[in-house]
């Protein structure tokens, strides 16, 4: 069963691969965005991590939304939104229950990403971020390391994809041949899951 303390583990784990791949995430933004995503997630996170240490909720669902609500309130991008809004979505699904099962997990998460794409507009293939939540959201059902080879390669399969919304779509064909950064990212938070179980 996972508990409030996995979650909180899950949002550190995080926290600290976003910290050691900002450069890299704000590379792959400079080819195809505007060269902040690095920045934009580690202010989020960092923030993320500062108000969970602060009052530190005691469910799954408080843990998840307050992350949620932070990431909204401190990451002006784009991808601020929509993170936020995955993980409150995903939090508000796993509803007061003191600790969840990883299929509980499986299926909050399943929503949180239907509330990414409902938000953003996108779908499968169009070079974002849920190109690595929905392989990630449907393979979570069998286990953290099947999510997690999932949204690693969702996020490689971005590279000959060509961008269909958010800045990057702006390049058009120009936007083929580059990692989608915002996918890469997501391969990094369904990664901390695995690196958080039993830690
Ligand atoms: P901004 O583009 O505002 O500078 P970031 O650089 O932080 O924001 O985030 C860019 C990432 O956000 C992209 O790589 C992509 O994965 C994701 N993204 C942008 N627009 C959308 C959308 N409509 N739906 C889903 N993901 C999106
Ligand atoms: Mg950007
Ligand atoms: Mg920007």
């Amino acid at each position: 069963m996972l508990d409030a303390d996995f979650f909180r583990r899950w949002m550190t784990t995080t926290a600290a691969a976003v910290d050691r791949e900002a450069a890299h995430l704000t590379e792959l933004d400079s080819a195809i965005g505007d060269a902040d995503h690095g920045s934009n997630l580690q202010r989020g996170f960092t923030a993320v991590v500062a108000a969970l240490e602060k009052e530190p909720p005691q469910t799954p669902g408080a843990v998840l939304m307050l992350a949620g609500r932070q990431l909204i309130s401190t990451v002006g991008g784009a991808s601020g939104p929509l993170y936020g809004t995955l993980l409150r979505r995903t939090g508000k699904a796993l509803g007061d229950a003191p600790t969840v099962t990883v299929g509980d997990l499986a299926q909050a998460l399943g929503t949180g990403v239907a509330a990414v794409a409902q938000l953003g507009g996108a779908q499968a293939g169009d070079k974002t971020m849920l190109d690595a939540l929905l392989p990630a959201a449907e393979a979570l059902g069998t286990s953290f390391e099947a999510a997690r080879d999932a949204a690693q390669a969702g996020a490689l399969a971005t590279v000959p994809l060509q961008a269909r919304k958010g800045r990057a779509s702006y390049l058009g064909e120009r936007s083929i041949g580059h990692q989608d950064p915002g996918a890469t990212s997501s391969a990094l938070l369904i990664t901390a899951l695995a690196e958080s179980d039993g830690a």
